[in-house]
């Protein structure tokens, strides 16, 4: 596995696949790897010749300096993960390099003030300034992104829709513990006592949503969902709503719906998102 921090370097080894019609599969990730990243990375790897990962923490997407002083980085684990997944090139360029004093911040128009874009303004402007810098310097056929974050896989769908026509999106079920929770980079901020906490409400959202009668509609449906969040000993929540899959509204019957969270447990944010 070759490990590239600047952009010339990357660019002189895609041309190189480029001139060889290689086609080249790129999961964008900000490291902290874990087994949902992998089924990303595997998906890559059956599709194209090359699989680029690049890691890269993100400093505009994050709403205070704190989260993004807290966030998990873990770099020697993620070596060796990339290297036992068998990843062509790890891409981890400095913040300087890829900004270039560069202080132009895309606004993102879809999908606002809502779920995450409601309570962390500004995030979905970071993710897609940044990715529209990897995505211009990287040029790879595919892109593979995880349902975990549904929210940002449909700003970026449209996002590549409006700017990035030939770039194929793929998108990725969410990889679970055994247990049912999401694997995520948050998940090792959690003490023992937390992680069972965490593990307990989610069994218990999903016997909530199978509970329902199928015949609900969605807005029905976040009457109930209200009601079963004053059941529950969570400190501190966002959102905890049922939205129609495909547009994120609240229009439809339950079986076209996601049910949506953010929770915390102490200072951790965790999201999901559990398909009806
Ligand atoms: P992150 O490193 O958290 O920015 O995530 C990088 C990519 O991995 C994003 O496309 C995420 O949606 C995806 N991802 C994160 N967790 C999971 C998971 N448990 N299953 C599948 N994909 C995931």
């Amino acid at each position: 596995m070759l490990i590239i921090k600047d952009i010339s370097n990357l660019q002189s080894y895609l041309n190189a696949y480029q001139n060889r019609k290689y086609s080249i599969g790129y999961v964008p990730t900000m490291g902290a790897l874990h087994k949902g990243h992998g089924e990303l990375i595997k998906q890559s790897k059956k599709d194209n010749h090359k699989t680029i990962v690049s890691i890269f923490i993100n400093e505009k997407q994050f709403s205070s300096k704190e989260d993004f002083e807290n966030y998990p980085r873990n770099k020697g684990f993620d070596y060796d993960f990339c290297i036992d997944n068998e990843v062509d090139i790890l891409f981890e360029p400095s913040s300087e390099e890829i900004f270039n004093n560069d202080e132009k911040i895309i606004k993102n128009k879809n999908f606002k003030d809502m779920l995450c874009d409601k309570f962390r303004k500004g995030h979905f402007d970071g993710v897609i300034t940044v990715l529209d810098k990897f995505f211009s310097i990287i040029k790879s056929n595919k892109v593979y992104f995880g349902e975990k974050d549904y929210q940002q896989l449909k700003i970026i769908e449209k996002f590549i829709e409006e700017k990035y026509k030939s770039l194929d999106l793929i998108s990725i079920q969410t990889k679970r513990h055994e247990e049912g929770i999401a694997y995520s980079s948050r998940n090792e901020k959690l003490s023992k006592k937390q992680t069972q906490d965490f593990i307990s409400f989610h069994i218990q959202t999903k016997n909530f949503i199978s509970s329902l009668e199928k015949s609900l509609d969605i807005e029905n449906a976040n009457l109930k969902a209200n009601e079963f969040m004053t059941s529950q000993d969570v400190e501190k929540f966002e959102y905890f709503e049922f939205r129609n899959n495909t547009d994120l509204s609240f229009i439809g019957s339950i079986s076209e719906a996601r049910l949506f969270y953010a929770i915390y447990k102490g200072k951790v944010r965790l999201i999901d998102n559990l398909k009806v």
